[in-house]
Formats: C-alpha cells, sequence, structure tokens
C-alpha cells in the first residue's frame, strides 16, 4: 500500500493495530489458563471479552471508511506474543511464572497504547471525530488494564514470587 497521506497513514495503522488485537486474542486464553493467582486469571479473561468489543469498534471504524476489515501482519505484536510463550515455557514456579505473565501483558498494553493513542490523534486532525471518540474508549480499556496489572503485581503477585522457593 502507498503512502501518500496522513489518511494513508491512518489506515494503514489501523489494519495493524486490528491484527495484532486479533493475535492477542487468541494468545490470552493460553495466558489466562497458565495463571495461577485468581485475580490475575480474572483479568485475563475479563479483557477477552474487552478485546473482542475492540475488534468490533475497529470494524466500525473501517465500515466507515466504506473499507473492509482487513488487517497486515503487526510484527511487534507477533514478536511481543513470542517473547511471552518463551516465558510460558520456562520451567517457573507458579507464582514466579505470574509475575511473568503480568511482565509480558504489559507490555502488550503499552503497545496498543501507543498503537491507539497515536490512532486518536490522527482520526482527530483528519476530523473524524466518531472514530476518535472509539479509539479514545479502547485507549482508556488498554490503560486500565496496565493499571490493574500493575496493581495486582504490587499488592500480591510480585510479593508471592519473592518468597516462592520458601513456600513449598
Ligand atoms: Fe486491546
Ligand atoms: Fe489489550
Amino acid at each position: 500500500m502507498e503512502l501518500e497521506s496522513l489518511r494513508d497513514l491512518y489506515v494503514d495503522e489501523l489494519r495493524d493495530v486490528y491484527n495484532a488485537e486479533k493475535q492477542i486474542l487468541k494468545a490470552l486464553p493460553r495466558m489466562a489458563k497458565k495463571a495461577t493467582h485468581d485475580e490475575l486469571r480474572s483479568a485475563f479473561e475479563e479483557h477477552i471479552t474487552v478485546t473482542e468489543e475492540q475488534v468490533r469498534r475497529l470494524e466500525t471504524i473501517f465500515d466507515d471508511l466504506g473499507m473492509p476489515s482487513r488487517g497486515k501482519k503487526c510484527l511487534g505484536m507477533e514478536g511481543l506474543i513470542a517473547e511471552g510463550k518463551e516465558m510460558m515455557n520456562e520451567d517457573a514456579e507458579p507464582e514466579v511464572l505470574d509475575a511473568a505473565l503480568i511482565s509480558a501483558a504489559q507490555r502488550v498494553e503499552h503497545y496498543e497504547i501507543a498503537a491507539y493513542g497515536t490512532l486518536r490523534t490522527y482520526a482527530r486532525q483528519l476530523g473524524f471525530e466518531n472514530h476518535a471518540e472509539l479509539l479514545q474508549r479502547t485507549l482508556d480499556e488498554e490503560g486500565a488494564t496496565d493499571k490493574l496489572l500493575s496493581q495486582i503485581a504490587e499488592s500480591s503477585v510480585n510479593l508471592d514470587a519473592e518468597s516462592a522457593e520458601y513456600m513449598d
């Protein structure tokens, strides 16, 4: 695809994040299954539902642009998920694995926060106020998830991971 204008770049990045969301949607059930900590598991499960809605918002935007909802392979998300998988395959204490899952998930959230912040700003610049509003909603959700993960890490998971070797 030729990038001749900000609008072209906007569409290109919409496709990237659309594919990124599809990738994380596939990875999340696996992450939930690996999580031991109850609150962490439900945070991942909850984020599946949230992500499905985020995918629908992107489809609404493609629709509004009169374009098919088509993704473009997001190499960034592919790399983040690959690193996460690598960690999940380590021989780790369950409490340490929970901390590692949070670390991987927060990298994903920060990647998405960067993508949606940029997209929201492009949408505003291009006069797509309705898109900007949808993208802002997603941006807020990714931010809230990031904060929730920090809170779970700091209030218990990291503490459990620190003392894991003494517990069994
Ligand atoms: Fe998302
Ligand atoms: Fe997310």
